[in-house]
């Protein structure tokens, strides 16, 4: 069984379709679809798009704000899925030629460190590329149908380009705009904040949405459907919260987030520092998707009598921090476990246990639970940091990048891991960040290597390492 990123453990739905713990067979160059022909920044993206019943094509516009990192005769930009029209670069018509799932742009010369701006007009079809391993199957990304409406899951390995032109490269973060159009019975959504509804001609409305720091492309949702924005509040710590959920179950879902939220965002912020956004909330999906889009975590729709579940929820909410705001520098492989691991230990540290969330003996029982099954896990899928041949699945990552923060935890006592991850969060805030940069934090604040030692060795080894504390614990048979 596939499962990307987000995936919760032991569920049989595959939830978050995340780059990182998506299928590396994608990544054609190891870096996701990042080889771009001239090397710049992308800065900011303001994205349209708009839905129209009874048809997949929907129409819009890329423009892209950037900065040439050398001198540039030519840009590229990922796009894969649909038809370019008319190109300018700033301002001025230019030529353009798709080849494979790059659109080569001929620009004027452009020197190091000037700013530019490309305008790629384009129509995308809302349809999934052949599965490769599944020859007549269609992949499950990014596109999600729904009734009336769409919604993507954009994450497994740079997948965003089949929705808008851009530069489809994880480490290379940007600020976005949407500007979503849709029938004025529906609901166009994006992540971000909704900045303003306009009517359009024709009987449309245009949402459009802000989202002012920086994220890759594969961390934003763009979604049409029945929706209705509930719950909207601004708590005491700044932070504004607003869900999106189906219109016709507002009145079943809204009491299902707030005050859950709220609790969840107090218990986590008081573990890695302020939360990096302005917003947060919830997107109760018409999809069977769950990730972690940026300030506006996907989730599926609970079952009639359930929850969305507490494990998920603060799965999605930690990636805020590790994935959204640190986002692992080799999203693919070495580096994942950063964001899953820390999603994976507080989802479970907070969920575990109902009855005592984020309990010390919560923490204590959902990791004893993991370190019986570790070693099957690495024998599967490599080491967390150094995961294999077998590490499409993303749950060594999960387990082992969890379990490494719990004995980093166990080997430095509580409060000075709660420094280290502060530390972590709050130095990169926004940024790209490696495993190296972690295990040096590590090092700054412990003040020692034994430590580094520790976390290294629940990093790599093929074997489990024993648990510091813990002399009692052992795989279970
Ligand atoms: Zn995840």
């Amino acid at each position: 069984m596939k499962y990307t990123r987000h995936v919760i453990l032991a569920a049989a739905i595959s939830l978050c379709a995340s780059m990182a713990c998506g299928s590396a067979a994608l990544a054609d160059d190891g870096r996701g679809r990042s080889a771009n022909t001239g090397e710049y920044d992308a800065l900011d993206y303001d994205v349209s798009l708009e839905y129209k019943d009874d048809t997949r094509d929907m129409s819009g516009s890329t423009t892209m704000k950037a900065k040439a990192a050398e001198d540039l005769k030519d840009v590229s930009l990922d796009f894969a899925g649909g038809r370019v029209g008319e190109v300018t670069v700033n301002g001025r018509p230019a030529e353009s030629v798709t080849e494979g799932e790059k659109l080569k742009i001929k620009t004027e010369p452009l020197p190091k460190d000037s700013a530019f701006t490309v305008r790629v007009d384009f129509v995308v079809t809302r349809k999934n590329p052949d599965d490769p391993e599944h020859p007549g199957k269609q992949q499950h990304m990014p596109w999600l149908e729904t009734d009336r409406g769409f919604i993507i899951e954009p994450q497994s390995p740079g997948t965003a380009h089949r929705v808008f032109p851009c530069k489809d490269d994880v480490t290379d973060k940007a600020t976005y705009t949407f500007h979503v159009t849709a029938p004025s019975d529906l609901a166009g959504i994006a992540n971000g904040d909704l900045t303003s509804t306009k009517k359009a001609p024709g009987g449309t409305t245009t949402r459009t949405y802000r989202l002012s720091h920086p994220v890759p492309t594969m961390d934003n949702q763009l979604a049409v459907g029945p929706y209705t924005q509930v719950n909207t509040h601004t708590r005491q710590d700044g932070v504004t919260i607003r869900d999106v959920v189906p219109t016709d179950q507002a009145d079943r879902l809204r009491p299902l987030l707030t005050p859950r939220t709220d609790r969840q965002l107090d218990w986590l912020t008081a573990k890695l520092g302020r939360y990096p956004f302005t917003t947060y909330g919830t997107f109760a999906a018409l999809a069977p998707a769950a990730f972690e889009s940026a300030t506006l975590a996907t989730l599926p729709l609970p079952e009639p009598g359930k929850d969305f579940g507490g494990y998920l929820m603060v799965h999605e909410m930690t990636h805020q921090w590790f994935g959204a705001s640190l986002t692992p520098k080799d999203n693919f492989g070495a580096d994942l476990w950063l964001a899953e691991g820390h999603a994976h230990l507080y989802g479970q540290w907070y969920a575990s246990d109902p009855e005592n969330p984020g309990s010390e003996k919560a923490l204590e029982a959902a990791m004893r639970e993991e370190y019986g099954i570790d070693q099957g896990i690495r024998d599967e899928e490599g080491a967390p940091a150094e995961p294999g041949d077998y590490s499409k699945t993303g749950i060594t990552q999960r387990t082992g990048g969890a379990l490494a923060l719990y004995a980093l935890r166990q080997s430095v006592g509580p409060q000075t891991f709660e420094k280290i991850e502060q530390t972590a969060a709050n130095r990169y805030q926004h940024k790209v960040i490696s495993t190296q940069d972690y295990i040096n934090i590590v090092r700054e604040v412990s003040g020692s290597d034994s430590a580094t030692t520790v976390l290294k060795n629940w990093l790599y080894n093929p074997k489990t390492p024993p648990m510091p504390g813990h002399p009692n614990w052992h795989p279970t048979p």
